[in-house]
């Protein structure tokens, strides 16, 4: 499959990764939009939020990490997690990822 971030998950591509395990990769953005800005995947192709439900245990496991890791991930004062599903909200690539952002206030509501 074609999947930019099933090659990350493969280590074809080699982005900064911050935090890898058997199920799930965090790695920086490329393109950051805050002084930290991270994605969280799953390894799994899971193609969008509407997925969640086949797959809570994954899920539910990049949120537990995300908490465990507040230090090593800088996000202690606080942090966004942003998940865009589909077209209208932005999804550029069909593989679920939470973006992870944090480092500076963060403007409510977003655009
Ligand atoms: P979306 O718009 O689908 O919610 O978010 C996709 C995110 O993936 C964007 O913030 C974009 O900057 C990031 N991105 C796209 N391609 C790559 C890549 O090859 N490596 C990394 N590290 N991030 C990427
Ligand atoms: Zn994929």
């Amino acid at each position: 499959m074609n999947c930019i971030f099933c090659k990350i998950a493969n280590e074809e591509l080699k982005p900064d990764i911050v935090y890898q395990d058997e199920k799930i990769l965090i790695f920086k953005d490329i393109e950051p939009a805050a002084p930290i800005h991270l994605l969280a995947i799953p390894r799994k192709h899971i193609k969008d939020a509407f997925e969640i439900k086949e797959n809570t245990d994954v899920i539910m496991h990049i949120f537990k990490k995300i908490s465990e890791l507040k230090d090593e991930l800088n996000i202690r004062e606080g942090f966004r997690i942003v998940n865009n599903c589909g077209e209208n909200a932005g999804q550029t690539i069909p593989h679920i990822h939470f973006h992870i952002l944090a480092g500076r206030k963060l403007n409510w509501p977003p655009g």
